[in-house]
């Protein structure tokens, strides 16, 4: 009897522990998901440890891809460009920083909208829908105006589309700028081959019929307008070669008296003694940078300085250094320009009076090559004018490139 009741309390004893073992097994599943897995005894023990291993591991795993989408979303918010996960009916997914400035997209209250409600453009849908040739679109950035974006959807997963967007406005600028040009070399071009092209005609059509004189006349102004094609060209190629060179100019020491008496001696031919021109430099000095190119665009500034001031009109070269910058200044007493026109005149072909220019042999180009010039010697452009009364053109070099023996007057 006494053996039978010291088993049954083995017995319950043993019962009651794989009891309480499996009561924490329950207790354990039924916890969160990272919770610890409870100490066990017995054989309890291994399957507990056996579960803590797995435990641990899948712990490490959920980890790990937790990392993963984390980097994944960072490497999507990095994006220099706009990036929208787009899923089903094209609701947004998800969209980085970039996207939702282009596409003017809040991206905490707009995920889970059609983007389709959000950007209307008819051209935006349709790419949307799938019906834009090649999948891509150009658009105006509905978050930023004045800005163009170029836009490419891609299919990709389950039903799921990416959205790239990149900003081309830049692009877009520079490609109308070449339009432009191309368009307003060919109109340069095309006027004067006109009026060659007709002289021509004129004496194919009845060599006998043009006396000699009329032939002296026609082959006068057939060179002067072939002139103006040389000069195009020369200038066309003097701009070309500035932007497409190395990006330094030329390191010569230029002595800046030899310059300025040099551009006064072309100043001088070109005027035929309609003005006065004189050159004033204020003790030696050299300025470092391409000779060329120095040289090119003073004389542009003189020669623009002689055709736009009126026959008896004085023209003053002169050279200052003023806080160790080194300044040329062009002054006239010439026709002038009215202030609407200044921050417009070095671009190309951009001209005042269109008449005058051609009048006098210009071809638009010259204070735009003066710019480039400039610019590859870190050096600017101030344009002071006053209609009827005259321009100053000045020239400021940075002191690094100005090797001056003496220090002159203040501005
Ligand atoms: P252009 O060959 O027509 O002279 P530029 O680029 O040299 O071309 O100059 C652009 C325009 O700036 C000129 O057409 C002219 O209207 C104006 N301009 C330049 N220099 C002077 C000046 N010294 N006085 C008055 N107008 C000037």
């Amino acid at each position: 009897m006494w053996a039978f009741v010291c088993m049954l309390s083995g017995t319950l004893v043993l019962l009651w522990q794989h009891l309480s073992q499996i009561d924490r097994l329950f207790g354990w599943a039924r916890a969160p998901e990272d919770s610890q897995v409870p100490p066990g005894s017995g054989a309890w023990g291994h399957v507990f440890s056996a579960l803590y291993r797995r435990n641990r591991i899948a712990a490490q795993d959920r980890q790990h891809l937790l990392h993963q989408l984390q980097r994944q979303s960072e490497a999507m918010q990095a994006m220099p460009d706009g990036v929208v996960i787009l899923h089903g009916a094209n609701i947004i997914e998800s969209a980085n920083g970039v996207a939702g400035q282009q596409f003017g997209v809040d991206l905490k209250r707009d995920v889970g909208l059609p983007l389709a409600n959000l950007v209307r453009q008819p051209e935006f849908i349709a790419l949307l829908d799938g019906s834009a040739p090649d999948g891509g679109l150009l658009m105006p950035a509905p978050g930023l105006p004045g800005h163009v974006l170029s836009t490419q959807l891609i299919a990709f997963g389950d039903e799921r589309k990416l959205l790239l967007s990149a900003d081309v406005t830049h692009v877009e600028r520079l490609e109308r700028m070449r339009r432009d040009f191309v368009a307003n070399v060919s109109h340069e071009m095309r006027t004067p081959l006109t009026v060659i092209h007709g002289y021509l005609e004129m004496l194919a059509d009845d060599p006998r019929g043009v006396s000699s004189e009329e032939a002296q006349r026609f082959i006068a102004a057939a060179r002067e307008q072939t002139g103006r094609i040389e000069r195009l060209v020369v200038d066309l190629l003097a701009l070309s070669s500035l932007e497409t060179g190395p990006p330094s100019p030329k390191e010569d020491l230029v002595d800046v008296t030899t310059l300025l008496e040099t551009v006064q001696r072309e100043a001088k031919t070109l005027s035929a003694g309609r003005h006065q021109i004189d050159v004033e430099a204020a003790g030696p000095a050299s300025i470092r940078g391409s000779a060329q190119e120095l040289h090119s665009a003073v004389s542009n500034l003189v020669s623009n300085a002689v055709r736009y001031t009126p026959p008896g009109g004085e023209i003053r070269i002169a050279w200052r250094v003023v806080d160790g910058q080194g300044l040329i200044d062009v002054e006239d007493n010439g026709i002038g320009i009215e202030a609407q026109h200044i921050p417009r005149l070095t671009e190309r072909f951009y001209r005042v009076d269109r008449g005058r220019s051609r009048e006098t042999g210009g071809t638009g180009l010259g204070l735009a090559i003066v710019k480039h010039a400039l610019e590859r010697h870190q050096a600017r452009l101030e344009i002071v004018s006053t209609p009827g009364r005259g321009s100053r053109f000045t020239v400021r070099l940075p002191a690094q490139r100005v090797l001056a023996r003496v220090v002159a007057n203040a501005a």
